[in-house]
């Protein structure tokens, strides 16, 4: 199989560019910097998972779950799943080689124009024309599609019939999968999607269009050098110009080789999610680069929630199967579907996107500890008699959805480790409207609502998110932001003007937006991404071909 990624022991000391994180934003950076002939490297904490290397029995899954919070840390550095435990607000991240597109549903979809006529964004965003353009350039390349046999899917129907406490019919989202055999703008051939419903443990097909099957091959194809297993610690004005990047591997390094080193670039591209690149912010402000004092600030949880119902009267089948199949016969799906668009035309905050969803194949053991008391005796009997795919679980719903908070959650460091401080979260309007909406769904079809079955663990009730954005939003100047609309960071320093930036060194990935988006934020953060792309190509006199 061929591996896009290297060794660091192959890490040349200079670069054009240095690329921080390959999930959205570090692949369409890579990609588009590569081709316009800059001698980029991407640098990824995570490791590199091929197609038919993710996990799909519950052993491997629990290897690829690392959870940490306060001093609690468990499991693999290198797992796929980066799941952060806070007093406030648990949230769930992607890790590896195509970053959060690994594992991710790969629903796509533009959000609600009002979200961008919120004055929160810089006026370009609104103005220079260019987001529409960031936008088509993110669908010529992630070729989002819908199912052409979503109306046919059990789960689809299961929405359907519950569909009728809210009065809106479920419809199609377009997902970025393939549903024919293709080969791909970066010249990948890409299978059919066989609808296993493993989408969020990894596609085993290679049908879903993620990072590493679409902008970073196209990147190594123009010369990008791809690095696994750096976790970037810093960033630093270097004496010559330019910038200094500070790297802790997190492999063993090979004979000769250090386990820290230090990396010289022009051009710095942090893209290492909300999370990541925030909290590289806010060490590389401790090394004394000066800053917005808005970096943290502006937090949001996209009002996102994942929530069950258990026990309803008609079949759903929303366990994937995996590939290859562990029970002949099941069309589940892929992760997502169907989804209600409720959509308030009078109040964007009102606003409600709700999916079905999928549980992966590799969750199926568990799913008896987790929803019925005394499960583990129901889970090793069922495991006798075909798992989860007859029985009870045949009918369990899962739903994600999405809407809109008020994004004041803010990120600090406390001895090193970043801190999500949002006291009020779980107050939050949206959590009532979600619950609302979702138990009447779930009472349709004759089954229970249920918020969270891991309340009794370390997750106890906090809300959780898998679409974390903000943390360096973008802003007008430094008195509103940290970075400009084209994710270049504002200069802190006092003497110089509002709107000064650190020449070379830019933030482009989720931690940019500056609000919810009432959507999925993949295909917003592409689109961000492919806008930065043409400014800083511009201003750099480069290409940036379709
Ligand atoms: C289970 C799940 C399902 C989801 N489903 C959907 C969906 O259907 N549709 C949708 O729109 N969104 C979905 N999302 C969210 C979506 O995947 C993220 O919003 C998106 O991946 C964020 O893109 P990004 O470019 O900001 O960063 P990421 O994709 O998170 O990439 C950041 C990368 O940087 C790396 N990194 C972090 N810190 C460092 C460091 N210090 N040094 C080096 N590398 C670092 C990370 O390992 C990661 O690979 C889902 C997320 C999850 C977890
Ligand atoms: S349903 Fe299966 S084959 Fe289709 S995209 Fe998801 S994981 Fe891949």
């Amino acid at each position: 199989m061929t591996r896009l990624a290297r060794s660091l022991d192959h890490v040349r000391p200079r670069y054009d560019v240095i690329v921080v994180g390959s999930g959205y934003g570090g692949g369409v950076s890579a990609m588009r910097l590569a081709r316009a002939g800059k001698r980029v490297a991407v640098i990824e904490r995570g490791r590199e998972v091929a197609t038919g290397e993710f996990p799909s029995r519950f052993p491997d899954m629990r290897h690829e779950m690392r959870v940490t919070g306060g001093r609690m840390a468990m499991g693999s550095e290198t797992g796929l799943y980066d799941v952060r435990i806070g007093e406030d607000m648990h949230v769930l991240v992607g890790r590896g080689l195509g970053g959060g597109s690994l594992v991710n549903a790969g629903v796509a979809l533009r959000p609600d124009a009002r979200v961008f006529a919120d004055p929160v964004w810089p006026g370009q965003i609104r103005q220079d024309g260019l987001l529409d353009a960031g936008y088509a350039r993110a669908r010529r390349w992630l070729r989002p599609a819908r199912d052409p046999q979503a109306a046919t899917l059990t789960k689809f129907k299961a929405l359907e019939a519950a569909s009728a406490a809210l009065g809106t019919p479920p419809i199609a989202p377009e997902i970025v999968v393939g549903f024919a055999d293709t080969v791909n703008p970066a010249g990948i051939a890409q299978p059919a999607c066989t609808r296993c419903g493993d989408c969020c443990a990894g596609c085993n097909v290679g049908a879903k269009n993620t990072v590493a099957l679409t902008y970073l091959p196209e990147a190594v194809r123009h010369g990008a050098e791809l690095f696994t297993h750096g976790r970037v610690l810093h960033v630093v004005p270097a004496p010559a110009g330019g910038w200094h990047v500070q790297i802790e591997r997190v492999d063993t390094p090979g004979p000769g080789h250090d386990k820290q080193l230090t990396l010289a670039a022009d051009m710095v591209i942090l893209a290492a999610g909300t999370l990541g690149s925030t909290e590289i912010l806010l060490r590389s402000r401790e090394k004394g680069l000066a800053l917005s004092d808005r970096l943290g600030a502006r937090f949001s949880a996209n009002g996102d929630i994942i929530a069950f119902g258990y026990g309803a009267k008609v079949p759903v089948n929303a366990v994937g199967v995996g590939h290859p199949a562990k029970i002949e016969g099941m069309n589940v799906g892929a992760s997502v579907s169907g989804q209600i668009e409720i959509v308030d035309r009078h109040d964007l905050a009102n606003s409600v996107t709700i999916q079905e969803g999928v549980l992966p194949s590799a969750l199926a053991p568990i799913l008896p500890v987790m929803f019925v008391p005394n499960g583990r005796l129901l889970g090793a009997l069922q495991s006798l008699v075909s798992g989860v795919y007859k029985g009870p679980f045949a009918s369990l719903q899962t739903f994600f959805a999405v809407s809109h908070d008020t994004a004041a959650g803010r990120f600090h460091l406390n001895d090193d480790r970043l801190v999500l401080c949002w006291p009020g979260a779980k107050d939050e309007a949206v959590y009532q409207r979600l619950d609302a909406a979702l138990a009447a769904l779930v009472g349709k079809v004759g089954g229970s609502y249920v918020k969270n079955p891991l309340a009794g663990s370390v997750m106890g009730n906090q809300p959780a998110t898998a679409h974390p954005l903000g943390g360096c939003a973008m802003g007008t100047d430094r008195s509103s932001g940290v970075v400009d609309h084209a994710g270049r960071v504002f200069d802190g320093t006092a003497d110089k003007g509002a709107s000064a930036v650190h020449a070379g060194l830019h933030v482009i990935d989720g931690a940019i937006i500056p609000r919810s988006l009432g959507v999925n934020p993949l295909l917003t953060i592409t689109a961000l991404a492919e806008r930065a792309m043409l400014h800083v190509t511009r201003e750099h006199g480069l290409a940036c071909v379709d």
